[in-house]
């Protein structure tokens, strides 16, 4: 057991720590191997020590950190005319994080209803998300666990069920206030959902039936780990903001809320900042994650290793009783149980992979994007023999 006191005991940290890493794998001080099938919580997209994200920050490190928002920074400007490229987005705000990307998303949604008049503006947030930490991202959260002990909640929030068109559509007959739809494209840490086809859709019909902002959290969901850049771009919709964080930086603390249409001219001088967000070190290195996804065939490579890695394991688990689903877009991979299996994170780690658990019986896999064929076998071999194991 690890004896740590000095911090404080907010994560049920495994006895395992690692001293580098490279590609898929991560190595301990003894130099014993790790697969690593969590990529730091769906961070590491293109893996670990990665050479151009390396040379990136090497470079930029000599050259110029922190300057301060108070400047221009050239960079910075680089990155949100790339982020647009890609999204059709019209403008970036950079934060650190992707609970402060929210936040900005938030601040977004209830300055663009003042702005119209309206009193008391709502979002609807759905049951099952998973949106940050922060006192307004935490409220979003549609987890009772999240919100344990943090009362007050924010005001400003309508919860619907996740994939439940209708609901939404009864709220927008009854409630005037609303100004938002806030959502996740897919449930990351609400146990890898996936939701209808139309989904998405369906919402962007209903939000420009009355004016309301599609705001999507693509914190997890970005940066290909779906096998598209943006999970939303399987959808043929445009939203009116975006945020996304984790596999921006591969590593290094970034994150971004992006706009377009009335979205975009809402956070003007004076209302919204971050000392730290979008500097010269995280937009170099951002930059550097942006053109080895798109140039390299990584976003392509993910699609196809999810389907190779999905496909394997539903063949191997089939018939199993005590296997409900395996489901998963790209690299965002989940295998759900009948029953708890927090326990299986340990006895992988034993087998030298590392998986997560979410929602109590949904075994989740968030691999690195550029896995090698051997590597997806791998992991699959692990997990077949894990999930085999938790049934006898
Ligand atoms: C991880 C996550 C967040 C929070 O990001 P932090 O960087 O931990 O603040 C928000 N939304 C989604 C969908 C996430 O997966």
């Amino acid at each position: 057991m690890s004896t740590v006191t000095e911090i404080m005991p907010t994560y049920g940290r495994l006895p395992v720590s690692f001293a580098r890493g490279q590609g898929a794998c991560l190595y301990d001080a003894d130099g014993n191997r790790y697969l690593d099938a969590l990529a730091g919580i769906a961070v590491v997209g293109l893996g670990h020590a990665h050479p151009a994200v390396t040379q990136a920050i090497q470079r930029q490190a000599e050259t110029l950190l922190h300057t301060s928002n108070l400047y221009e920074i050239p960079l910075q400007e680089q990155l949100a005319r790339r982020l647009c490229e890609i999204s059709g987005m019209e403008n970036a705000f950079f934060a650190n994080s992707g609970a402060e990307a929210n936040e900005a998303a938030l601040k977004i949604a209830r300055r663009y209803g003042n702005e119209r008049g309206i009193e008391n503006p709502q979002v609807i947030a759905m049951d099952g998300s998973f949106h940050g930490r922060t006192m307004a991202t935490l409220t979003a959260t549609g987890n009772r666990k999240v919100h344990a002990g943090f009362e007050p909640l924010l005001g400003g929030f309508l919860r619907a069920p996740y994939n439940d068109v209708p609901r939404v559509a009864n709220i927008a007959e009854n409630n005037n206030g609303v100004v938002a739809i806030f959502v996740e494209p897919v449930l990351g840490e609400g146990g890898v959902q996936i939701p209808a086809d139309d989904y998405l859709l369906k919402l962007r019909e209903i939000c420009d039936d009355h004016d309301w902002l599609l705001i999507l959290d693509e914190v997890q969901t970005g940066n290909g780990r779906t096998g598209r850049y943006f999970a939303y771009q399987h959808a043929n919709i445009l939203p009116d903001a975006l945020t996304t964080a984790k596999g921006l930086g591969n590593g290094v603390p970034i994150g971004v809320c992006l706009a377009r249409g009335p979205a975009a001219e809402t956070l003007v001088a004076g209302t919204h900042g971050s000392t730290f967000g979008g500097n010269p070190l995280v937009c170099a290195a951002a930059l550097a994650v942006i053109s080895e996804l798109t140039d390299g065939g990584v976003i392509e490579r993910a699609a196809e290793l999810g389907k190779r890695i999905i496909n394997a394991l539903a063949k191997n688990l089939d018939g199993l009783n005590h296997v409900r689903d395996v489901r998963g877009k790209g690299m965002m991979i989940a295998v759900e149980l009948e029953n708890p299996c927090t326990d299986l994170i340990q006895k992988a780690l034993s087998k030298r992979l590392l998986l997560n658990v979410t929602t109590d019986n949904v075994l989740r896999l968030l691999p690195p994007l550029n896995l090698t064929d051997d590597e997806a076998d791998e992991i699959v071999d692990i997990v077949t023999s894990l999930v085999r194991e938790a049934g006898s």
